[in-house]
């Protein structure tokens, strides 16, 4: 095999530390685990070639630590860095020191990052692009006027979102003029205090919208395959639990346009790496809402029903390889289910981190289970609370539903509160079943779980 990188330093932590470590080997690529002090015994640390500890628990000083990470970098003679998803993944200036320092970042161009990072400037894009986006103003509001103007041009309800918000927060709906002026003032005051920045936009409010996301990838020669979409309609507090491919809603052909539609503005784009196009469905209608540029916890459910290894082919267009496969090798076989475990109480949704006792992995025809559990391992309080995914395929989406059913009926991870009882009874509902929901259906289901 021609030689790709020699050595890649992961900068994350869990699963998708392992995750990557893995693609590495396959690639005959050496491996150099970054880790904090909560995390000297973590497994990624344990399986990885070398690991080189670079802070105190608190992500801050470790985790987003980049010059630690940088120096990490330095002294084993790494040649690319691998931000996972999280931490320091979309951050477009830990991104332009990666490469000032004369490495390779495994991701897109920084100046990608930029652009999709900023909610205004990633929605101008996509208008430039040609892609379908939520009706809204196309900047942030300035006056009480403008915004009675433009609400009522968009028609109510209306969504007021903050320019800086993220991770579901910063949004307020909106139904009449009679309470815009109000709402406009408190969601400024709220963005002010949560994010140090308090320009908001309008846009029209998708009442009962899914979660439905484009897989590319793209090389440095101009080639971009799309790999068919994921519904994440499943979501709590804008949070996905379950993921699925394909999705239950749309036919070959629809799925064919939109691919087609998005592979085409990524190739305009100039785009080379991994990346995922987020877009609200509602009625039949794709609208934009945010791209994000690298790798996502959901991928394995593509991987799945396409057969590829995403973080292989991910590294290897980072050395300068060209895509080894056009979008007409590209094939959907069966249907993905994707389960994320957390280590939380189910009913209270509380992180419940501590030490787990006992660890079984699910096992049998078409189940993957990513994690970085082990039996004795203390899940520390520090992180993200996602401890392990479990992936099923199989031919149809009843027959997946079922394996996903009876691989988690045979995890076993004692010690600690998990969200399986959650997962398991979703698995069991008549609206999962038969894929009727939207975005805001689980936080109504679990309102009266008992
Ligand atoms: P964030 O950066 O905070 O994740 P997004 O713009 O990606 O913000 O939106 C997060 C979630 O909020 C979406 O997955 C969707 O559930 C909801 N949302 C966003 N925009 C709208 C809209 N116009 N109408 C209805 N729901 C929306």
């Amino acid at each position: 095999m021609a030689s790709l990188f020699n050595k890649v330093l992961i900068a994350n932590r869990g699963e998708i530390a392992l995750r990557i470590l893995r693609a590495c080997r396959e690639l005959d690529i050496s491996t150099v685990a970054v880790h904090s002090t909560a995390d000297a015994s973590a497994m990624h640390v344990r399986l990885a070639d070398e690991s080189v500890c670079i802070g105190p628990p608190s992500a801050t000083e470790s985790y987003l630590n980049a010059a630690a990470i940088l120096s990490a970098a330095e002294i084993t003679g790494a040649e690319a860095i691998h931000p996972g998803y999280g931490f320091l993944a979309e951050n477009a200036d830990f991104a332009s020191m990666v490469v000032e320092h004369g490495f390779t970042f495994i991701g897109p161009d920084p100046s990608q990052i930029r652009i999709m990072g900023d909610k205004i400037r990633a929605k101008q894009m996509a208008v430039e692009l040609d892609l379908p986006t939520v009706p809204g103003t196309a900047d942030a509001i300035t006056g009480e006027e403008a915004a009675i103007s433009a609400a009522e041009e968009i028609g109510y309800p209306v969504l007021i979102k903050a320019v800086a918000g993220g991770g579901g927060r910063g949004m307020t709906v909106v139904h009449d003029e009679g309470s815009l002026i109000e709402a406009l003032k408190l969601a400024r005051y709220e963005a002010k205090m949560g994010f140090g920045d308090d320009r908001v936009y309008l846009e029209k409010y998708l009442d009962h919208p899914r979660h439905i996301e484009i897989q590319v990838i793209g090389d440095k020669f101009g080639n971009v395959v799309h790999l068919g979409e994921r519904d994440c309609t499943l979501q709590r507090r804008h949070q996905k639990i379950i993921e699925e491919a394909p999705s239950p809603v749309l036919s070959a052909a629809e799925r064919e346009a939109i691919g087609t539609r998005v592979a085409a503005a990524m190739r305009t784009f100039g785009y080379s790496s991994l990346g995922t196009i987020e877009f609200l469905w509602q009625d039949g209608r794709f609208y934009f809402i945010e791209m994000n540029t690298r790798l996502q916890v959901e991928h394995p459910v593509t991987e799945l029903v396409t057969g590829r290894d995403l973080i292989r082919e991910q590294i290897r267009i980072a050395a300068g390889e060209p895509l080894s496969f056009g979008q007409s090798d590209i094939t959907f076989t069966g249907h993905a289910i994707e389960c994320r475990i957390n280590a939380e109480d189910p009913r209270t949704l509380m992180p419940a981190p501590g030490k787990v006792t006992a660890f079984h992995a699910p096992g049998g025809p078409g189940v993957r289970t990513d994690s970085a559990l082990y039996s004795g391992y203390s899940v520390p309080p520090y992180y993200d609370s996602l401890i392990a995914k479990v992936i099923v395929h199989d031919t149809n989406r009843e027959a997946a539903i079922r394996r996903m059913d009876r691989s988690l009926a045979e995890t076993v991870i004692d010690g600690i509160s998990t969200s399986i009882p959650l997962l398991r009874a979703l698995c069991e509902t008549d609206d999962v079943k038969k894929s009727k929901y939207d975005t805001g259906w689980l936080g109504r289901f679990l309102a009266d779980w008992d």
